[in-house]
């Protein structure tokens, strides 16, 4: 095989939720929920495809889906982008991600990653040929030190990787955090890729603050998000990239030749779906909060010990005052003893051990599961 995959692995995800169903364990891993999306938009997408929507799409996306994303960004966030040139459908945020690195990293280019990071990013850097560079968000509030980004930044150093709100802490960034970021990424001009999937998972009344619409950040910001957290339809695939004209043109490029087109029936119905998002969304957050309150009550029954996430459907869980064990042993232990899988985070670092002190609990999951997680973990 080639040396651009000659370290890859099993992700984490797969190898978790294979464990999962080894052991018969309750699945608090993968971020996915075990609940359907809803109905109305399901319905939506049965009748795009009895109204013909079946043969491929034009490859930038349809014009529909684009006018849509452009039209939520604008109302939300009172940013402009043109559909025509700005805005690129893709196969979920992870072809995005893809996409957007391939098409502006050369082999030797470095890209700083904050870990813990979304384990896509560091293996579409290495497939690009670029070198990840890891900086990391200290634990326990999961905050960057600015002379530690600023010294990981070379004359190689091309692109900038940021997730808010984040996988897998929950962290949601406040506005001078992510300014003291921004502010770097001008002064040594690199492109900054904003990974916003969960845009629209916020609680507590957190702000979601798109990179794009910080001072003088519209032109470098390449903005990727996808529909799938925000319908609780993750199978559905249909993410965007948001970037200036130019970014937009090589993504393109590279888009085109990977997946060409993306489910026509799909993007029809996640066009129409956005169009309803401020009637959904009250709703749909509602729901999370509902299961992020019940979960975290029960977390912090069996005594555990951290403060409440504002952001995602993850918990990023302290153990060290139940166990001596790293994160990846004591993850086996719950799966194999206690029935419960969780995702072990250093996976998702390259340089820091501050992981190993933690354990990712998905609570995108029905009222019950949660409830029989918890049951299993008594008396740890
Ligand atoms: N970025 C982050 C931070 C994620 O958590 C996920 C979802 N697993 C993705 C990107 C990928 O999203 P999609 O399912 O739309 O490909
Ligand atoms: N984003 C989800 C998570 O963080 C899963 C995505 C995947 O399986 N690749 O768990």
């Amino acid at each position: 095989t080639a040396l651009r995959i000659a370290d890859f692995k099993d992700s984490i995800f797969g190898v978790i939720s294979r464990l999962a169903r080894e052991n018969n364990a309750v699945n608090l891993g993968q971020g996915f929920p075990d609940f359907d999306g809803p109905e109305w938009l399901k319905e939506v997408a049965f009748r795009k495809m009895q109204e013909g929507h079946n043969q491929y799409a034009p490859f930038q996306g349809i014009v529909g889906l684009r006018q849509e994303v452009s039209n939520y960004y604008k109302k939300f966030y009172s940013l402009n982008y043109n559909p025509e040139s700005e805005i690129t459908i893709t196969v979920g945020a992870t072809e995005a991600i893809y996409v957007v690195i391939t098409a502006l990293i050369n082999p030797g280019d470095e890209v700083i990653v904050l870990e813990p990071f979304y384990d896509s990013y560091v293996a579409s850097i290495k497939m690009a040929g670029g070198i990840p560079v890891p900086v990391t968000m200290h634990a326990p509030d999961f905050t960057i030190d600015r002379q530690e980004l600023e010294k990981a930044i070379t004359p190689k150093t091309k692109l900038l990787i940021l997730n808010n709100p984040h996988n897998p802490t929950g962290k949601v960034w406040a506005k001078e955090e992510l300014l003291d970021v921004a502010s770097i990424a001008q002064k040594h001009d690199l492109y900054l890729m904003s990974d916003e999937v969960y845009e629209f998972l916020l609680f507590d009344g957190a702000k979601h603050i798109p990179t794009a619409t910080l001072d003088g950040m519209l032109e470098r910001t390449i903005t990727v998000s996808s529909a799938g957290k925000t319908f609780g339809l993750t199978g559905w695939k249909i993410g965007w990239i948001c970037a200036n004209e130019k970014v937009t043109r090589a993504c393109r490029l590279v888009h085109q030749y990977v997946t060409f087109a993306v489910s026509t029936p799909m993007q029809e119905a996640v066009a129409e779906g956005l169009t309803k998002l401020s009637d959904y969304l009250p709703g749909f957050v509602s729901l999370y909060k509902g299961k992020r309150d019940l979960f975290y009550t029960e977390m912090k029954n069996l005594g555990f010990e951290f403060a409440i996430p504002k952001g995602t459907y993850f918990m990023m869980v302290p153990i060290s005052k139940k166990t001596d064990l790293k994160d990846v042993d004591y993850a086996m232990k719950l799966i194999q003893e206690r029935k419960v899988a969780t995702v072990p985070p250093s996976a998702f670092y390259l340089k820091s051990t501050e992981g190993e002190k933690y354990l990712r609990f998905c609570f995108a999951k029905k009222d019950e599961t949660l409830r029989a997680a918890a049951k299993n973990l008594q008396g740890l």
